[in-house]
């Protein structure tokens, strides 16, 4: 082992030495981007299991997404081989729907609960919402769903809310309400929502210390990556786990004199009750998550909440080059309340950042496409290149050119695969079977193909279920006695019988393990029989026909699964999908340019990334402006962007830009400003495109009335001044942003069409 010891010491530097070799119970490994806080984390697992310090199935480490954990298992089995099995490496979440399915019976929920998705308790919300005549009192779903999910991250729960809010004011009665009946709603569907997986785990500890005990006494080692992210639930949910050991050790004798297991040896000496050791890692840099509810404190406060924690700075930059952080460090810099940071690379300068500005957003999707093809051509693979936006919608205009330009590319979350109508039918379909007391689910198929069964039935459907306490599946069992004539009868018992058959594919009765590819048959029995196939092949609208190949692409998912999982149950495979987060891809993007959010490239490095979109309004984007902080979380996002890069860095913006089906013009982003003129190389800066004149728009003509270039010579030269912004306060927290932007009064609205769109 001690070979094998310093193979897996190799390389590092003195403080990562120090971070992998440090064996006290709480260690903070605080650092700027690339400085490798992720890098660290895995070799500590690695070196934890070779020199058998730990068993696999003492560790627990989280990470942000899963593609993360899939990779951090995969490089720790690289490091010392398969002995990496049985660790937990995975996400909050999917730790936590771990935990749950084990202890779900415990308190009042089975171990195949559905997991509701922000569309699922959206819907929810919106019949409560109605059911209260709520919005009389200014409360939409989207505004319930977002303040309910707050809370539950503050581990508030209706009623820990209904105490503490203030009751004689009507509106926050309706809320209270609401909250309260949302919450019973998911507990008779057996279900929760996303939030609730992590406050849940951390209630169940809280009430049941037993079960608490257990997930102490076996995970030994707690490791988290990215922990200035994670907001006070999750905060909670360690602080729970690295808890002591309550009590005395384990009774091994049940009260009637039985064996329950056998005692371990050293059960009772000191050190097995003390609590796990504790790593984090993180960058408050690098935290943009607040508006989750993200905490920077977590990180800020650690000494104080693990008293006796080792700190450990890593300050060498082993990703980009200097160039590269020049400017990450130059644009951070100006955020005040942090600490300062000293990161170095010893990479050398490198290729200077490539700047350029676009006429419209379709322009600067060509001069990706084009800077993508010429690097690709230079050697560089697809699948090192990324391009990165602040929204969502951004990406069409870049899909448009890369197909076009014929350039493989893969949007990164923004599939939305799982939220098409037609896939949540038959997701819908699926938990009717695995979860009968999901009365959301079983609703949302009733008409789905047609079948007649309208408002009204299902008003007495549901009836029927409340009067003898049944769920509204089981109450399908019985279409005698709903009170509808005899069509409706027929069609309740076809789809009680459809769901019978499923269930007997899905979930045999003898017990056994369903065999595995049981999830694809019991989806293609449902969707078969159900007559919902059937429906979209006879329609003439071509959307049904996409929708027929989208569910054929689910099946073929289903047998993916099932080929990977040879034990996967429908109950694992129905986790898996709900939770697909943003980052995560069920296919491999090699050979394709990555298209993703901000928010989604955390972690990632590329040897050739694109920043697009970089104007005001976008990054910092407009509803920053009104939040507290906001501007700063802006800077972040953009620094965590910039740093993904290893050697090319490309920033990009636009004149106009179309959006909502108006034309705006677009200003640069002051973030543009903060980087030091002579690191960019700018191919077409503003400057050179008022130049040509080449435009003839309402569009540009305000623009120059307003606050662009004023030369226009001058392309890559001239500080500031090269944007005509430099009237811009440095530091927003000086001057409101409104004031800043009243000074270019030059949006033009929904007068210009964009050619891009016609
Ligand atoms: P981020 O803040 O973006 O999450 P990080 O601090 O987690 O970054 P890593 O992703 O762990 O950084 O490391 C960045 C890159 O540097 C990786 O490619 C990693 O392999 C490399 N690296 C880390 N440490 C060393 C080292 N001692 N020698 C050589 N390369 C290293
Ligand atoms: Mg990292």
């Amino acid at each position: 082992p001690a070979e094998g010891r310093d193979a897996l010491l190799a390389g590092l530097n003195p403080q990562q030495l120090e971070a992998v070799t440090y064996r006290g119970i709480a260690l903070l490994i605080v650092a700027g981007a690339g400085s490798g806080k992720t890098s660290v984390l895995t070799r500590r697992i690695a070196l934890l299991l070779q020199q058998r310090e730990a068993w696999p199935s003492q560790i627990l480490a989280i990470t942000f997404t899963n593609k993360a954990a899939g990779e951090m298992r995969e490089r720790v089995a690289g490091l010392v081989g398969d002995t990496a099995r049985g660790m937990w490496i995975s996400t909050f979440h999917s730790a936590c729907v771990r935990i749950l399915r084990r202890e779900a019976d415990q308190f009042g929920f089975t171990k195949s609960f559905t997991i509701y998705d922000s569309g699922d308790s959206r819907a929810l919300l919106k019949r409560l919402v109605k059911e209260h005549e709520a919005d009389a009192y200014g409360l939409t779903p989207g505004a319930a769903q977002s303040r309910i999910s707050k809370l539950k991250n503050e581990l508030l729960d209706a009623e820990g809310y209904a105490r503490q809010a203030n009751m004689s004011d009507p509106a926050e009665r309706k809320f209270a309400d609401i909250f309260a009946d949302y919450q019973r709603a998911l507990q008779k569907s057996n279900a929760f929502d996303f939030d609730d997986l992590i406050a849940q785990t951390v209630f169940l500890f809280r009430a049941f210390p037993k079960v608490a005990n257990v997930y102490r006494r076996r995970f030994r080692h707690i490791l988290v990556d990215e922990y200035q992210d994670t907001n006070h639930a999750q905060y909670s949910l360690i602080r729970e786990l690295t808890k002591p050991i309550e009590g005395e050790a384990p009774e091994p004798y049940a009260s009637n004199g039985m064996m329950i297991f056998e005692p371990e040896p050293e059960a009772s000496s000191d050190e097995s009750t003390a609590g796990a050791s504790l790593t984090v890692v993180g960058d408050s840099d690098q935290s943009i998550y607040a508006f989750r509810g993200a905490d920077i404190r977590n990180i800020t406060e650690f000494e104080r909440d693990f008293p006796g924690a080792k700190v450990v700075l890593l300050e060498q930059n082993y990703r980009s080059t200097q160039n590269i952080l020049s400017a990450a460090n130059s644009v951070i810099g100006n955020n005040f309340d942090r600490k300062a940071k000293n990161l170095w690379s010893d990479k050398g300068p490198g290729e200077k950042i490539v700047g350029f500005t676009g006429y419209s957003q379709h322009d600067e999707a060509q001069f990706v496409a084009d800077e993508v093809e010429q690097l690709r051509r230079a050697g560089v693979a697809y699948s090192e290149m990324a391009v990165f936006y602040r929204t969502n919608s951004q990406s069409r205009a870049l899909e448009e050119i890369f197909i076009r330009s014929a350039v493989p590319y893969k949007i990164m979350g923004g599939t939305k695969f799982y939220e098409r109508a037609e896939i949540k039918d038959a997701l819908a379909y699926l938990v009717a079977v695995a979860n009968p007391a999901d009365d959301m689910a079983v609703r949302r198929i009733l008409n789905k193909p047609r079948r007649g069964i309208g408002a009204v039935t299902e008003t007495s459907i549901g009836m029927y279920a409340e009067q003898h306490g049944i769920s509204f599946r089981d109450a399908l069992r019985h279409p005698g006695e709903l009170g509808v004539g005899p069509k409706l009868q027929a069609a309740i018992a076809r789809l009680d019988s459809v769901l019978a058959e499923a269930t007997e594919v899905l979930l045999p009765a003898s017990g056994e393990l369903p065999p595995p590819t049981s999830v694809a048959e019991g989806l293609t029995v449902l969707l078969n029989k159900s007559g919902y196939f059937d429906a979209l092949r006879a329609s003439r609208d071509p959307q049904d026909e996409a929708r027929l190949e989208n569910l054929d692409e689910f099946v073929a998912v289903a047998r993916d699964f099932a080929r990977n999982n040879p034990d996967g149950t429908i109950v694992d495979f129905l986790t898996e999908v709900a939770l697909v987060s943003d980052a995560d891809d069920l296919d491999d993007e090699s050979g394709v340019v990555s298209l993703m959010t901000l928010h989604t490239a955390k972690g990632l490095e590329y040897d050739a990334v694109f920043v697009t979109g970089v104007e005001e309004d976008l990054i910092p984007h407009r509803i920053s402006a009104g939040e507290p902080g906001g501007p700063q979380e802006e800077r972040r996002l953009f620094y965590v962007g910039i740093t993904r890069a290893r050697k090319r860095l490309h920033l990009s913006l636009a004149m106009t830009r179309a959006q909502f089906g108006e034309v705006s013009v677009a200003m640069p982003s002051r973030f543009l400003q903060e980087i030091p003129a002579e690191l960019i190389d700018w191919r077409q800066s503003p400057g050179d495109v008022n130049s040509r004149g080449g435009m003839q728009s309402r569009a540009l003509n305000a623009r120059r009335s307003g606050g662009w270039g004023s030369g226009g010579q001058g392309s890559s030269k001239g500080g500031g001044d090269r944007f005509g912004v430099q009237a811009l306060p440095k530091r927003e927290g000086l001057k409101p942003l409104s004031t800043a932007m009243d000074r270019f009064p030059n949006k033009v609205t929904g007068k210009v069409r964009d050619n891009g769109d016609l």
